[in-house]
């Protein structure tokens, strides 16, 4: 079995249970994990119909949490999107399975690094940052201003990020701000902002690379997937109704539209997946360049199949009402490197054959990006006159306790 024993708790007030971390398989469906930990598929009928569209939502190889006595499962916690999980859980009383919705306990932490080259740039930034991927991630960054075969030692190297930390461990995306690596007596900059990238390096301002990245990025857009967008449902992260006092995440817009009407391509890309999926419906999903990848939910009849290349604008599929859906409407997704984002900060502006508006919005966010990344290179500069700094992630370990994550939410199976 495919499974990596993280921690072996003895939970004495719970007998004497075991949390593991396991990987969801690819390509499993929920329904094929509820039988194969015995559990009764009456389960499926318990959850809310709204909620059906997470179990769509759980992507391969994520990494979820299981409490286990006797080899048999109590409690699992699996994410959807990264800031809410999945949560089934054992009544024993009644000797019955619960689901829910909760928020995953974990915080921001926002990061400041430096360090000199000493054995590799990958291996120096994982023992900086536990996260490999941040070395892979400014490799791309730098793609045209460093050599990474060309470091040498003692190089300097410092980046500002936000991670969220999960029990003591980078969790999800991390964000890299801004990057300053001095080598060949050259300063090289990098800046981000929310979905693009800027350079820099010592001869431009840092106003005019990020003027100049805007305006490659404004010409870069999205387009919408369905001519008129009347939007019923915005795109959310985490959402307390406080009627049903549930958590309701919503992670895609939903418009409403006639039954029939066609559904384009925001973008051009492969599509990866072309039928059936659980509460979703018909559905079709596109990857895109830059790791992104859209979906198209609640589809009447789909127009492409899988394996196939599509332009932006093709028709992919009519809007429909497949799945758990209560009337004809598309559910629209769009995730960037497999985490859930807001359609709408992506998609342009203006219908499509309309003109162009949202100028206003552009120079708005110039601003802010011109004055953020301003700040960001004098806390660099300043960061690297100084002594490299050593990891601060043992600093955040914190301990896990699936028994306190759970009764933080008043329910009636806290006292299990
Ligand atoms: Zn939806």
């Amino acid at each position: 079995m495919k499974y990596i024993l993280l921690l072996l708790f003895t939970v004495s007030m719970l007998f004497s249970a075991q949390i593991t971390q396991q990987k969801w398989k690819s390509g499993e469906a929920f329904s094929t994990y509820l039988e194969k930990n015995g559990i009764s598929q009456s389960l499926l009928k318990s959850i809310h119909s709204d909620d059906w569209q997470y179990l769509s939502e759980i992507q391969a190889e994520v990494v979820y949490y299981e409490l286990k006595k006797d080899e048999k499962l109590i409690q699992a916690l699996i994410p959807v999107g990264e800031e809410m999980q999945i949560h089934i859980f054992k009544d024993i009383k009644l000797d019955k399975f619960h689901f829910d919705i909760i928020p995953v306990a974990c915080r921001d932490i926002n990061d400041e690094v430096f360090f000199e080259i000493n054995k590799s740039f990958y291996q120096d930034v994982k023992n900086n940052t536990r996260n490999p991927r941040l070395g892979y991630l400014l490799k791309k960054y730098y793609n045209k201003t460093v050599d990474f075969r060309k470091l040498q030692k003692n190089d300097k190297v410092s980046f500002l990020y936000r991670q969220k930390s999960r029990l003591g461990r980078p969790y999800g995306s991390a964000k890299i701000k801004a990057s300053l690596i001095k080598t060949h007596g050259k300063d090289r900059f990098i800046f981000t902002d929310k979905d693009g990238v800027f350079y820099d390096n010592t001869s431009k301002s840092v106003a005019y690379t990020v003027e100049k990245k805007i305006k490659v990025n404004s010409g870069r857009s999205f387009v919408r997937p369905v001519k008129r967008m009347r939007i019923t449902s915005k795109f959310t992260h985490k959402r307390w109704h406080p009627i049903l006092k549930r958590y309701r995440p919503h992670l895609g817009v939903d418009i409403g539209a006639k039954r029939g009407t066609r559904i384009y391509a925001t973008h051009s890309g492969k599509v990866i997946y072309a039928g059936w999926m659980g509460g979703y419906g018909k559905v079709v999903k596109i990857s895109h360049k830059e790791g992104y990848v859209s979906l198209y939910a609640h589809q009447s009849k789909l127009a492409v199949k899988k394996g196939q290349y599509v332009k932006r604008r093709q028709v992919i599929g009519y809007i429909g009402s497949t799945g758990r859906s209560t009337g004809p409407h598309l559910h629209f997704g769009l995730y960037k490197n497999k985490k859930a984002v807001n359609p709408m900060k992506y998609v342009e502006k203006r219908s499509i054959g309309k003109k162009r508006t949202g100028i206003k919005k552009i120079t708005k966010n110039r601003v802010v990006e011109i004055k953020n990344a301003k700040t960001n290179k004098t806390k660099l500069l300043k960061l690297v006159q100084g002594e490299p700094i050593a990891c601060k992630w043992e600093a955040y370990t914190q301990p896990y306790d699936m028994i306190s994550d759970r009764s933080r939410y008043e329910k009636p199976h806290n006292k299990l």
